[in-house]
């Protein structure tokens, strides 16, 4: 199934983050947090949400959900390790390589802990979009036994986007 990541602004009318194909048994759905969106790029009839965020619960085979923030910013310049690397909030050498949406990406998974909530678990992915001039930051996080029982499901997810 696929889902339409997409955010309402008075202004712009309805902007695109980006495009998900889910697996079976999956969903995304909204949260009570609110959207933002400031700009957006027109690509192949589509409005891309060039500069903002959105944060959505992603369903991932249990009842509690993860959580699934987007971040996109308006660039022009391409990725490198090290940028990829400060996005990530990691060091250069704990970034990990993919290709995610036709495009050369990085991710890092690491484990936190949080005052309240325990342990977390993120995986961050990011990409250049040279299509649409976005950088795009991906963040699944949730407790770290249901993240790393899902891992690779959350990685091909995240590498299959569609944001262009
Ligand atoms: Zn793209």
């Amino acid at each position: 199934m696929e889902s339409t990541i997409w955010a309402r602004n008075i202004l712009l009318g309805d902007c695109v983050f980006a495009k998900f194909k889910l697996p079976e048994g999956w969903a995304i759905r909204p949260t009570l947090y609110p959207p933002d969106v400031e700009e957006y790029t027109e690509h192949r009839g589509l409005k891309w949400a060039a500069s903002g965020f959105i944060i959505l619960d992603l369903y991932a085979g249990r009842d509690k959900p993860l959580r699934l923030e987007i971040k996109a910013k308006r660039s022009r310049r391409w990725l490198t390790r090290e940028r990829a690397a400060r996005s990530l909030g990691v060091s250069a050498d704990s970034v990990r390589e993919a290709v995610a949406g036709g495009h050369e990406a990085y991710y890092a998974v690491k484990e936190s802990r949080r005052l309240l909530g325990g342990r977390r678990m993120e995986v961050k992915l990011v990409l250049y979009c040279h299509e649409t001039q976005r950088t795009i930051r991906f963040t699944v996080e949730g407790a770290p036994e249901h993240v790393s029982s899902c891992l690779a499901e959350v990685l091909e997810l995240l590498t299959s986007v569609t944001c262009h």
